[in-house]
């Protein structure tokens, strides 16, 4: 790394581009083989509803174990992915998974919902919408307990190929979300034009919910804004009893976040399942 430049030092620049490009080449390489070697496992976190403590559903979270470089989290390898084109496959392999495991899931909990985390270059692809029909029929799974979640920005930007693909997800009864709202650009204008069905408050915002009374204040404007548009109304990150009281008072209708339930794998689900609802401490 490039010394911190003092007056009258010598900068000395390390070639860190090019260990970029050889970071990025190996990346590359061992996630391919991942995919052929198996090395992708999912992890899922319910959503709550807020007002009785009841999981409506869960969203499904991709984790890299991989045998030289350990766990490996998403946000480490969903971008290198993207750029390389593999998302395609890996995101496949997400809806395909997770969509036979909430199948199974919903013979303890039959109105379970699924919520499956989607990139842009996933969207643009021409098959997509023909890819997420023939997932979710193999697992049995119907399209309308199905919700894909999008950024702000995938959601602004895209293209009329990616907007063709949303529209016939929609037309198959698929249901279309908003991840970390707040954190894009939309303007309250455009959002009312959105195909989407619900929207999630990024957890910024519900991380900042008791600090001050403008931080309340913006929050309340979003969950009503949701509400007012018939949206569900999703708090991402709640990590506190504060937070979720707030967000109870709020009537935001759903929560995700530690003080919940953290990201558990498949084999808690049924217990945590079973014993829905949940019931933190105050
Ligand atoms: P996201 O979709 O906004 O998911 C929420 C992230 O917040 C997850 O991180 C989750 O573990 C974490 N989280 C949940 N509750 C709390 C909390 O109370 N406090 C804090 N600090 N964090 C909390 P994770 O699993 O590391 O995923 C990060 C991001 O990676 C996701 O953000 C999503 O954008 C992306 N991602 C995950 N799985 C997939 C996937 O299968 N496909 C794609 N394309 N992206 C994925
Ligand atoms: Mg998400
Ligand atoms: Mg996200
Ligand atoms: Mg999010």
């Amino acid at each position: 790394r490039a010394k911190k430049a003092g007056t009258g030092r010598v900068v000395v620049y390390e070639p860190h581009m090019h260990t970029e490009a050889l970071d990025y080449l190996s990346l590359h390489g061992d996630l391919q083989y991942a995919m052929h070697e198996d090395q992708f496992r999912l992890q899922y976190q319910p959503l709550v509803r807020l007002d009785t403590g009841e999981i409506a559903g869960v969203e499904a979270l991709v984790r890299w174990h991989s045998p030289t470089r350990g766990l490996v989290m998403p946000t480490d390898f969903i971008p290198i992915a993207e750029e390389s084109g593999l998302i395609a496959e890996i995101g496949q392999w997400v809806l395909k998974s997770s969509a036979t495991q909430v199948a199974a899931w919903r013979r303890i909990n039959p109105d379970l919902t699924l919520n499956v985390n989607v990139s842009g270059h996933q969207l643009r692809h021409g098959q997509f919408a023909a890819n997420v029909t023939r997932a979710l029929a193999v697992a049995g799974m119907p399209a309308s307990a199905v919700t894909l979640e999008l950024t702000e920005s995938v959601l602004m930007n895209d293209s009329e190929a990616a907007m063709a693909s949303l529209a016939s997800l929609r037309e198959m009864g698929v249901q279309l979300s908003i991840d970390d709202f707040g954190t894009g650009y939309s303007s309250l204008a455009y959002l009312r034009e959105l195909p989407v069905n619900e929207l999630k408050i990024d957890r910024a915002f519900v991380d900042r919910v008791e600090s001050t009374a403008e931080d309340l204040a913006l929050v309340r404007t979003i969950v009503d804004l949701g509400h007012i548009l018939g949206l569900r109304v999703v708090a991402e990150g709640i990590e506190s009893p504060e937070q979720l009281a707030a967000l109870r008072r709020l009537g935001c209708s759903y929560g995700q976040g530690h003080h919940l339930c953290r990201p558990v794998d498949p084999e808690e689900m049924p217990g945590i399942l079973t014993d829905s609802p949940i019931t933190p401490a105050a």
